[in-house]
């Protein structure tokens, strides 16, 4: 059904009311499937470009709000969110709550983000419109988006650059991404020329088991040089942090978890070299 409402945009938004894209890089975050680490990647990618000196601003855009929560705050206790932004138009700068790093906090409100979008010309550039007055402010905005390809996913991919898409070792559903990828084009066709995949992270990975290997080879045939040579592996630190309210790079900071998302970031950085398979 989302990709029923993916017309040609209206012509009536004026040109000059967003600027050319700088240099600065807008990551989404996003696989239609729920828990391959979406929420996980996001936090810790962005706290590992924070240690490396780049400002970073996250952008919490799943109502369920895992993220928002795993960076100590309350979604059901928060006053205003990515909801007032999306749909009232509140400037985004006052939902940015500063915590390892700077978050603009979801609540349960955004669930209902969608239908009140729906009607609203321009629907589908609602984020990018908001991230304009704080552009300047980043050199990293990174968003974690839902398990879903409707409205608040596709304002995501409007607004980005990129595009990681997380894949879950222990699951891999090629058909999904290729699902994925059909949105993407739909979107490059209509409303941002520019957004690709930027790069797919084999998560949850287990190098003891076959199917683990398996997985990435599968992956690394499909996609060849797409498939980031850094693999998340599966490790129940992950799950830890969140509960303490912290990135697992805050958690503990020397470990291998934590190195995982180092690695990663160094990998993004270098994005236009070429890549050797591991
Ligand atoms: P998503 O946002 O895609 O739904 P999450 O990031 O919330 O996925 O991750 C789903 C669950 O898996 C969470 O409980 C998280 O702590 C856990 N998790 C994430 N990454 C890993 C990993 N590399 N190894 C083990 N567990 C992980
Ligand atoms: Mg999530």
């Amino acid at each position: 059904m989302g990709l029923m409402r993916l017309l040609p945009r209206p012509n009536v938004r004026a040109h000059t009311t967003i600027e050319e894209k700088s240099l600065q890089r807008v990551i989404v975050f996003a696989n239609q499937k729920g828990g391959v680490a979406k929420t996980t990647t996001t936090l810790n990618l962005a706290v590992a470009f924070k240690e490396q000196g780049f400002r970073v601003l996250v952008v919490d855009l799943d109502p369920q709000g895992n993220l928002t929560m795993s960076q100590g705050m309350n979604p059901d206790s928060l006053e205003r969110s990515m909801f007032d932004v999306l749909v009232h138009r509140l400037p985004i700068s006052e939902i940015i709550h500063t915590a390892e790093v700077d978050v603009a906090v979801s609540s349960i409100d955004l669930a209902g983000a969608e239908l009140a979008l729906s009607s609203m010309i321009g629907r589908e550039r609602a984020l990018e419109k908001a991230l304009v007055e704080v552009r300047d402010s980043y050199d990293f905005i990174m968003i974690d988006t839902p398990p879903s390809l409707g409205l608040l996913t596709i304002n995501a991919f409007v607004a980005a650059t990129g595009v990681i898409v997380p894949v879950q070792c222990e699951y891999l559903s090629l058909r999904g991404l290729v699902q994925l990828e059909n949105t993407l084009a739909m979107v490059r066709e209509n409303l941002n020329a520019d957004v690709k995949i930027e790069g797919i992270l084999p998560t949850m990975f287990d190098r003891r088991t076959l199917h683990s290997r398996e997985a990435v080879e599968i992956l690394e045939e499909s996609f060849g040089d797409l498939v980031f040579k850094t693999r998340i592996r599966k490790t129940v630190r992950y799950a830890e942090a969140p509960v303490k309210g912290q990135s697992v790079l805050k958690y503990d900071p020397s470990g291998t978890a934590a190195e995982g998302y180092r690695d990663l970031a160094k990998e993004v950085l270098d994005g236009a070299k070429p890549r050797e398979h591991a």
